[in-house]
């Protein structure tokens, strides 16, 4: 069975240094506008409006291409190419589609204006338009605006930016009152179980950011303690630090080693006592470190390697090597933020190889070379990897996926384990 490893936030495991190599390349990544598909499920009372092309529609509906909705929330205004003097119509336009989606969708209590490349490269300034619109609109609607551009930003950062935005707009925390904020997007079932835990630990004031509703937006403040639940919200973070919130430095919820770690910084900072947190997690952790035993026959000593997509990757890594016995061959992300990932990155073996941003060629040749049994990458390296007979798997479902905390533990071994068992099925 697998064992708990404590992770140690002082790293008295003693682990090296891991092998840190930053490379400028061509790079293979999606555009930040993919978030919507997810934060337009979390946030149900909000709309996501891009600004941009016919790529950046096609992009999003076949990205959420499995779903079909009566009343979608995410749109694109379609803008074509034209010189400056053009921009005033432009603005024109933009306020009569909006004018016209909100009197159609009165549901609608938050917009967001999301740039893109074209809006970008035509210059088209959205925060001017926001502001615009929120006045017009107030107090009914409040309108923001953030870049899903792909010159700015890729695949995760979309929600980075987008929560980022909704900072400032924060009511502020003035009680003496500790509060713990809880920070990234989590699917609804994991948040009604982490919020059940913390409330086992006797942690009652728990916020989480995004909401489900924008119109019950978590208050801010010198005593707001925060944890990131995801490694990709460096902007977000530094937002909130800016309005006094703390930062408790965690690994993240990956993996029954990861999420009771998460868990563990939140009840030190709020004091709860040792054997009333080791009483609130006891059966979730069994049943996570049971689910995970049966991964472990297929994934133990298996090779692994990361393409860099979605910022999950080094917690992930360390959740596979650590808990499921599987060797690291390189761990690829597109940024690394050294103080958030700090305690992940204590846990990898020495001299794993970590390499932020890409040179796609450069990558793909020493994948070859190290010859893994399964390949964690974007959809468009997917397709020729899996030709030239190499065993894949999407990032893009690590982030489309309920995967943090106790339950599901499981399932994430899971998404791991099953393309090696259809390819032995298919060798077979
Ligand atoms: Fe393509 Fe840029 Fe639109 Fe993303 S934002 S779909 S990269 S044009």
């Amino acid at each position: 069975m697998t064992q708990v490893i404590e992770i140690h936030p002082d790293n008295s495991l003693g682990c090296q240094e891991p092998k840190l190599i930053q490379e400028r390349g061509q790079r293979e990544v999606f555009c930040g506008l993919t978030g919507i598909i997810w934060l337009h499920r979390k946030i149900q009372d909000a709309f996501f409006l891009v600004v941009g092309s016919r790529t950046c529609a096609h992009l999003i509906q076949s990205a959420a291409g499995v779903m079909i909705f009566a009343e979608p929330r995410f749109g694109t205004a379609i803008i074509d190419e034209r010189d400056l003097a053009g921009l005033a119509d432009c603005n024109e336009e933009l306020d009569k589609i909006v004018g016209e989606l909100l009197e159609r969708r009165p549901d609608i209590k938050l917009l967001f204006l999301v740039g893109s490349c074209p809006s970008e490269v035509i210059k088209l300034d959205l925060s001017r338009a926001a502001l615009r619109l929120s006045h017009q609109f107030s107090p009914n609607v409040r309108v923001l605006n953030y870049s899903g551009s792909g010159i700015e930003t890729t695949f995760t950062q979309g929600e980075d930016a987008c929560l980022a935005s909704m900072v400032p707009t924060l009511p502020k925390h003035t009680t003496a009152q500790k509060q713990l904020l809880i920070v990234g997007t989590l699917a609804d079932v994991v948040e009604d179980q982490f919020r059940a835990l913390f409330s086992k630990m006797g942690l009652e004031h728990i916020e989480f950011f995004p909401p489900r509703k924008s119109t019950q937006l978590p208050q801010v403040g010198p005593n707001t303690l925060f944890l990131l639940a995801q490694p990709f919200l460096a902007d977000t973070a530094k937002a909130l630090e800016d309005l006094g919130a703390q930062h408790l430095p965690a690994p993240f919820p990956l993996g029954a080693m990861g999420t009771r770690a998460w868990f563990k910084q939140a009840a030190k900072a709020f004091g709860v006592p040792n054997d009333v947190f080791e009483a609130a997690i006891e059966a979730p952790q069994k049943r996570a470190i049971q689910a995970l035993s049966k991964h472990r026959a297929e994934l133990k000593d298996k090779k692994i390697f990361f393409f860099p997509d979605s910022q999950l990757e080094i917690p992930l890594a360390r959740f596979l090597h650590h808990e499921l016995g599987m060797q690291l061959c390189e761990v690829g992300t597109p940024y690394l933020h050294r103080r958030h990932l700090q305690l992940e990155l204590d846990q990898l073996p020495a001299n794993t190889r970590i390499v932020e941003g890409q040179d796609v060629d450069e990558q793909l040749d020493r994948c070859r070379a190290s010859n893994p049994d399964l390949v964690v990458c974007g959809l468009g390296l997917a397709n020729p990897l899996e030709a030239e007979g190499y065993t894949t798997k999407w990032a893009i479902e690590l982030v489309f996926t309920p995967i943090q905390g106790f339950e599901q533990a499981g399932d994430l071994a899971g998404l791991f384990s099953r393309p090696l068992i259809r390819r032995l099925k298919l060798v077979a």
